[in-house]
Formats: C-alpha cells, structure tokens, sequence
C-alpha cells in the first residue's frame, strides 16, 4: 500500500527525504502516514495561569510576553514572562535558543503548551510549545496533532508543527490511494470505520469522537495482523511437521500412575496432562508452552508426558538452565522412577569424558528413555535413537537457534513442551507466545500454607536475626539471598562477603552452620555447598540469585532477600517461590534500605499483597510496559505503533478471536475476499524482520 517514495510528497524533496528515513525510518508515503501521534492537544481547552500551579499536567494557556532575556554566561538561558489576566509564570529555554529567540516578540498574544513546574518557588514552564495566536489558529482541527521528531529534523524544521504539515500534504495527494486493508465482514462485525477515514481522523482529528474510532480502527488493525501471523504460524507449524503419533498410554504411564506417583494430581494438573495427549496423539507436532506458578507441580506433568513417550517407543529429554537444576531435576525423576524399569540419564558440563562416552552409546542404542541435561544436549555429537518428546524447563534462558537444534536430532521435530514459571500476562502470552499452545496449571497442590511475606526496613534486623533463631531451632532452614547485577559485579560480590561474615558473627558456630554458593565459585564447590543445603547440614544459605530456579528443598522455610528494592518483581516472586514446599508455614522477609523509589514501592508492596503469580506479573507489566519484559525484545511488541499492550489488553482478546474465526473459515486464506488480508499480511511480513524471528 502506498509504497511511493516519501520524496514525492509535496514540501519533502530529496534532502529531507533522506533525514526523515535516517532519523524516523520513514522512507515511503505509508511510512509517514503510519507516524501517528503520540498525543493531541486539545485546541478548544485553555487553562489560565492562576489554575497552572495545581496542576499536574502539560497544560495549553494564550496570553502574551513581556520581559524577554537571554541571562547566564556560558550556559546561556533564555526566559520570558507569560500573563493572561489571572497572573504571570517564566517560560525558560536552555537549549535552542536561536530558534526560539526569533519569533518571542513583546506584547504579541500566543499559545503556550507545556508543564508547569516551581523553581525557587516560582512557578515556570521549561521548553513550552509555543505559537503565535494567528498561526494557532490557523491550523485546521479541535485537536492538534503532537508528532516525535528529533533535533535534526527540527533543525530542517520538521519539528512536530512541520511533520503535521507534511503529513497533511500526503493526506491531500494520496488520500484517495489509501486502500483498504480490512474485510468488510471485519469492519462491519468490529464496527470499525475504513482505514483513510482513520488515517485522516487520527492525523488531523475533527472531533473526539471522530479521534476514538480512528484510532480504534488503527490498533484493531494493528493488533488484527499480528495475531492473524501468529495464528497462522501456528496452524503451518501443525501441517507442516507431521508429528510422531503417540496413540497408546501404555504400561509405563499407568504403572507409574497407579502405583508410583506419590499424590494424587490437581484438577489442573490432570487438564494439562489431557491436553497434552490430545497433541501427541492428534498426528500433529506440539509446541505447548505450559505455564505454572513455582510449585505448582510441573514436574510431574513433564515426567508423566515422557513416560507416555516411552509406551510409544521414543525417547525423551528434558533440558534445564543450570546444572544445578538439570541436577535436582535428574535426582527427583529418579526418585519416583526408581522401581520402574524406565532408564534416566545425566548430561552436564561437568559430566566425565569416560561417562559420557558410554551415555552417547546408550543413547544411540536407545537403552536410555529419558536424557536429563543442561545446554550439553544440544551438542552435535549427542545423539537419539528415536527422540520424540522434549521438555524444556524455564524456556526464557532458551534462544530460538537452540531449540532449532534440538528439532534437528531426529527426521521429523519431537513434540516440544515449554515449561516457564514466569507467569505472563495473558494478553502478552498471545503476542510473544501466539503461535505455541498454552496450558496453565492455576491451581497449588493441596495442603500448602500461603506464604507470609514481610517488609523490613533496616532497623528491623535484630528483630529479623532472632526470627530466624527461632525458625532453625524449629528445625527449620533459611535462604539469604543477595542482589548480584553484573555492572556492579565487584561491589555485589562484596556485599555479598560483607553479609556473609555478618552472618556468621551472629550465627557463629558450632550451634549453627552456616553455607555459601554464588557465581564465581566452582562448580564443585558450589555443588558441595549446595547438597549440604540440601542435606540440612547447613541452617542457613547466602547466596546470590543462582539459586532463583527451581531449587527444591522443602525444608527450607524462610527466604530473606536484601536489598530487595533491587529486585524486579518476577525475580523477587521467583526467589519467594523457593520456600512454601513443605508442609510448615513458610516467611519471605524482603529486607530494603529507607530510599526506595515509588516503583520499588509498589514492587515491595505488591509481594506482601499477594501471592498470586499472574497478579504480579500483571503488575510488572503496567510498572515496566512490554518492551522490558524478558523475551519481547525480539518479538516485534516494541515495534506497536499505536497499541498499547496494557492499555489495550482487552481489544486484543477480541481481535485474537476475530482472528481465529477468519482462520478456521479459509486456513490459506486463500478466498477472494480474504485475498486482501493475504497480502496485506505478506507486505507486513516483508517489512519486519523481526515477525519472521518468533519461535
Ligand atoms: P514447579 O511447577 O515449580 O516445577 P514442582 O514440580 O517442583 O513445581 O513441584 C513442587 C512440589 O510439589 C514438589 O515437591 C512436588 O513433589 C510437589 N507436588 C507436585 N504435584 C503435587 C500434587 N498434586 N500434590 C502434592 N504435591 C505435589
Ligand atoms: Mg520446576
């Protein structure tokens, strides 16, 4: 749609051209059209000097100047005195001032926009947008567009003002070449109003309501395209890979139900398992992202799919971020494997090169049904017999190309099953994760007490010492978590040594031990460190955060994090999740010094509000916004022009289902009438790389 050169639109010419695609990335009459802007004014609200100071908020007034004066050395300043007739406040400029300069003439009336601020208790607006009455008024629309632009571009004079010009230009020129994008079925269920209608309206606004719908035309469609890609890419991924058919659940899936397996399973546990042999059994690939909060017994459901693997004569692996993890996830499954005659192995970094020998053996040979490992496992020279089901535990530390890898190890992809106790907001599973399954297990094991979690300042310490006294001489042990960030690596790593010998002073020995793991230890030493944790030889354990995933120890019951307004809400849950596993009531004390920023506030609060991983994970995204989540980077969410994933979260829901119900009518969409779609989805494909990079 409107590929032509944005050089053709009337006031751009080639130099500008040039500066609008390097500084906006704008090189076609579609690419400007689609610079939407970030706010309006609205033209009509006039606010008066005397309201400004309780004001929070960018404000428009019209008065006129008086006393302007460039005053300062070096760092020159530029001010002016601003009234209308309830009073008067400085406007100031640091910077630019030999544009600025030129059109501030006294006693001329202007339109001011900007924020009000006090300094040295008088109230004052720094870089305003400013106009003159007449130009204001000249400018079409009850609302004024307010464009992104860059010092470059001002300097060329495409500061928002300029843009709008431009952008009104194109409008005029193409308007009639704007085509439509959506069905009229869509439109016409979703009410929505054409694209150049929208495209005008969200330009150059005629009234509120003309504004709304456009720009709920513009993220519907938006959001329309994405989630058509990614249900698409789903339904391909299905034709495309015929997956293994594991039709039977056979005598090692019902041994271990019957006899084994040592609780009974949740309600929601026995969903996910039904939903995953509904996959493996449909002749079609899995790709199922399964989503649990800490604890809430994943494990078992990837045990569970495996053994059904097994009754069909493939192989399995279950593959985990650190060795630690890979570790307890190995001793655990053989735990509850141990008088069935199901072979587990290991594979690690750390695994013996005379080990490893015979374990590639036995895996070629297929003697071994279950291969537990780190990123060892993707190594070429691991081979399967007859791989067909992989795991995959805490997938955000995974890239695309190794999972690829993983796929390569057998003639057709095993059935792949994500397992992340990341909560994520739904609306963000659906756009980073769009194209796997999902299933979620909402719903603890029975028994379990509610963690309490605390807020401690620093002075509360002596009262958080004699806590934990209490707690060890109840048998309990205790976690000590430490922030290490790796700008600051060297100081963490001595905070964490100051803390540690704090500790021990006041936890001296022999009536208490006390152990110590982080990243810059050996892996030996970490191990030894970990299993005497483990093994409750130690009461307690300082550590940085390489104990955040998946570590079970059960008698674990209280979790300290210092310097806990360092912590990002999912790592601080994660880290909470780590006790709670036992029958005893369990305590997370999240420890922070008195400076706390207003967004550590709200994370610290947010943890001793609520337990619920869902409920912080949606709270991370409104503090964060989506680009900052793990994973979104390369997902093409920062790449919304209009859309807002928190904002719009329940749009979205209904456009993924719009987006379903076209799919399941034309999969191909290959009718006439979806042929727009078609194309208009190619074009978007084309233009964004990073569409073609989701899983
Ligand atoms: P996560 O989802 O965090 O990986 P795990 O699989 O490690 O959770 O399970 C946490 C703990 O809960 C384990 O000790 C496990 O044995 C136990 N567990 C899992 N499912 C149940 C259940 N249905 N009833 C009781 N305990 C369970
Ligand atoms: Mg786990």
């Amino acid at each position: 749609m409107l590929e032509i050169p944005v050089e053709y639109v009337k006031g751009v010419g080639s130099d500008r051209a040039k500066l609008l695609q390097s500084e906006l990335g704008i090189s076609t009459v579609q690419d400007l059209l689609y610079h939407f802007p970030f706010r309006y004014v609205d033209r009509t609200r006039f606010y008066l000097v005397s309201e400004a100071g309780s004001l929070e908020q960018s404000i428009q007034l019209k008065g006129r100047l008086r006393n302007i004066r460039t005053t300062g050395g070096r760092k020159e300043r530029l001010e002016a005195e601003f009234y209308d007739q309830s009073g008067s406040l400085e406007l100031v400029w640091f910077a630019g001032i030999k544009w600025v300069k030129p059109l501030l003439v006294q006693g001329m009336e202007y339109v001011v926009f900007g924020k009000p601020g006090l300094f040295n208790k008088k109230l004052q607006i720094s870089h305003p947008e400013i106009q003159t009455v007449d130009d204001f008024e000249a400018q079409p629309g009850s609302f004024q567009p307010v464009y992104t632009s860059t010092e470059k571009l001002k300097s060329k004079f495409l500061d928002s003002k300029g843009l709008s010009k431009l952008v009104q230009n194109a409008l005029k020129q193409f308007h009639r070449q704007i085509p439509e994008t959506l069905t009229m079925d869509l439109m016409y269920a979703a009410n929505l109003i054409s694209l150049s209608e929208a495209l005008v309206n969200v330009h150059v606004p005629k009234d509120s309501t003309s504004l709304s719908r456009a720009i709920y035309r513009l993220k519907f469609e938006e959001l329309f395209f994405i989630q058509l890609f990614l249900c698409r890419q789903n339904l391909l991924n299905k034709k495309e890979y015929k997956g293994f058919v594991f039709q039977k659940v056979g005598q090692s899936f019902n041994d271990f139900y019957n006899h084994y397996l040592p609780f009974p399973l949740t309600n929601a546990q026995k969903r996910v398992i039904k939903e995953i042999r509904h996959d493996i059994g449909s002749g079609k690939q899995m790709n199922r992202l399964l989503q649990g909060d800490v604890g809430s017994g994943k494990t078992v459901v990837a045990l569970m799919s495996m053994l059904i693997a097994k009754d069909n004569g493939f192989q399995s692996c279950l593959m985990a971020p650190t060795e630690i993890l890979a570790k307890q996830h190995f001793l655990t499954l053989r735990d509850l494997l141990q008088d069935m005659p199901v072979h587990i192995a290991l594979l690690t970094g750390s695994t013996k090169k005379k080990d490893r020998n015979q374990l590639h053996q036995d895996l070629q040979s297929g003697l071994i049904d279950i291969l537990i490992g780190t990123h060892a496992l993707i190594e070429d020279e691991v081979k399967f017999a007859n791989l067909g089901f992989v795991v995959i535990d805490e997938q955000h530390r995974f890239g695309v190309a190794q999972r690829a890898k993983l796929w390569k190890k057998n003639i057709s992809p095993p059935h792949v099953l994500i397992m992340s106790a990341t909560p994520i907001p739904r609306t963000l599973a659906l756009t980073l994760y769009g194209d796997l399954d999902v299933s979620v297990i909402d719903e603890l094991p029975p028994g379990r007490k509610p963690i309490q979690t605390i807020h401690y300042y620093e002075e509360k310490r002596l009262r958080l010492f004699g806590f934990l006294k209490e707690q060890i001489h109840l048998g309990r042990q205790v976690y000590i978590v430490y922030p290490l960030i790796e700008e600051s690596e060297t100081l963490d790593l001595n905070n964490l040594m100051e803390g540690f010998e704090a500790i021990q002073r006041a936890f001296p020995p022999p009536q208490y031990r006390v152990g110590i793991v982080h990243g810059r230890q050996a892996a030996a030493d970490k191990d030894f460190e970990m299993q005497r944790f483990q093994k409750g030889e130690t009461n307690i354990l300082v550590s940085t955060t390489v104990i955040e995933v998946g570590v079970n120890v059960p008698n674990a019951s209280v979790m300290v994090i210092e310097n806990a307004e360092r912590f990002g809400l999912s790592q601080l849950h994660q880290l909470r999740g780590r006790v709670g596993r036992g029958a005893d009531q369990s305590y997370c004390i999240l420890m922070s010094s008195y400076k706390l920023s207003s967004e550590g506030k709200t994370r610290l609060e947010t943890m001793v509000r609520t337990n619920d991983g869902f409920e912080i994970a949606e709270v991370d995204l409104k503090l964060r916004g989506p680009g900052d989540m793990g994973g979104t980077r390369q997902s093409g969410v920062e790449e919304l022009k209009i859309a807002d994933l928190v904002k719009d979260n329940q749009l979205l829901l209904l456009v993924r289902q719009y987006a379903e119900k076209v799919l399941s009518l034309d999969p191909n969409l290959s009718s006439a009438q979806n042929a727009i779609l078609y194309q208009r989805l190619e074009e978007l494909q084309r233009g964004r790389v990073s569409w073609k990079r989701i899983s």
